[in-house]
């Protein structure tokens, strides 16, 4: 549905993009992730035909955005960065505004901003200038704007910036849905969002593509399948002589003392040994109780830390 290139953008001698490529199948949600300054938003407005790449190309259902920019912008839907303009607009005027501009005419162009203004949420505040609403309302405004005209790609940069924490929710609901029926980029700088909606996961930074996979297998790629975490009673303080007695326990730690008397350890195994079964019967054996048992978690925020961190040092 989306194809990138080798697309490079240049500011002058700033290298905004540099050899970016990547493909969308119809139906994919793709989170395009990467900490400000990386070239999300450049990114999207080469795609949407906002800007033009310096070098490289972009097809988008199959037409190429320089050569053909009407008919692949008629199967875009975008909502940028930040607050919609034209906020002197009521929210129907807008709408309408931007049905135009998909070349959506006549009984049907009625018709479609009316669905989408039911769709989003803003029946209520239709006849409202936009400059008036909250940034909430705004938000939804804007992606009412994207959604008209119903396009096979919707492209939303940082939808959920600027709001507070139930317009966060009811806006990723809102992204939830429409997933079903396009083909959906996301640009975030937050982790959770992108691993809540996605399917697949681009990592950019400085302009350079850094990874992109499915959140499981980033999370899997740092998965530190060698640490465990036990809460134990041991009154007789023997996890003090424990390490010399399991195999291929490398190292072990007092994390904490608990108000109970159990205390927590980190034990380390060697590498990509998992010491639970080990661990679980060996303490048994010595008369140590175990309270608690688990895996070290990997979240999807260390494996994004990690892959800038690695991308940095190339
Ligand atoms: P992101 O959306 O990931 O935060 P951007 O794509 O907006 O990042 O910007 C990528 C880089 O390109 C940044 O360093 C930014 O300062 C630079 N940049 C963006 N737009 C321009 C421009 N019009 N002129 C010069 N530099 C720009
Ligand atoms: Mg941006």
């Amino acid at each position: 549905m989306i194809k990138v290139k080798n697309v490079t953008k240049k500011y002058g001698n700033f290298m905004a993009l540099d050899d970016v490529s990547f493909e969308i199948k119809e139906g994919e949600v793709v989170g395009l992730l990467g900490p400000n300054g990386a070239g999300k938003s450049t990114t999207m407005n080469i795609i949407t035909g906002y800007i033009e790449q310096t070098e490289g190309e972009v097809v988008v259902a199959g037409y190429d955005m320089l050569k053909k920019p009407k008919k692949a912008k008629r199967e875009i839907g975008y909502m940028p960065e930040g607050v919609p303009l034209y906020t002197d607009l009521t929210v129907k005027e807008f709408v309408t505004y931007m049905a135009e501009l998909k070349k959506v005419k006549g009984k049907e162009k009625k018709e479609k901003v009316e669905k989408v203004i039911k769709e989003m949420g803003l029946e209520d505040v239709q006849k409202k200038l936009i400059r008036n609403l909250s940034r909430g309302y705004k938000q939804r405004v804007s992606m009412a704007g994207a959604l008209v005209g119903n396009p096979k790609v919707l492209i939303l940069d940082e939808p959920t910036v600027g709001l507070d924490p139930k317009q966060v929710t009811e806006i990723r609901a809102l992204i939830k849905q429409l997933k079903k029926k396009h083909t959906v980029i996301i640009s975030s700088h937050i982790l959770s969002e992108i691993s809540q909606i996605c399917n697949k996961v681009i990592i950019i930074n400085k302009g350079k593509i850094l990874a992109i996979d499915t959140p499981k297998n980033l999370e899997n790629k740092v998965a530190h399948n060698n640490i465990i975490y036990v809460t134990v009673e041991d009154p007789e303080n023997k996890m003090a002589g424990i390490k010399d007695k399991i195999k291929d326990l490398k190292n072990v730690k007092l994390i904490k003392e608990n108000e109970d008397k159990t205390k927590e350890f980190m034990l380390e195994g060697k590498k990509d040994v998992d010491l639970r079964k080990s661990v679980f019967d060996k303490l048994s054996k010595e008369g140590i109780t175990i309270f608690e048992l688990k895996k070290a978690d990997t979240s999807l925020e260390e494996a994004f830390i990690k892959v800038i961190e690695e991308g940095g040092k190339k």
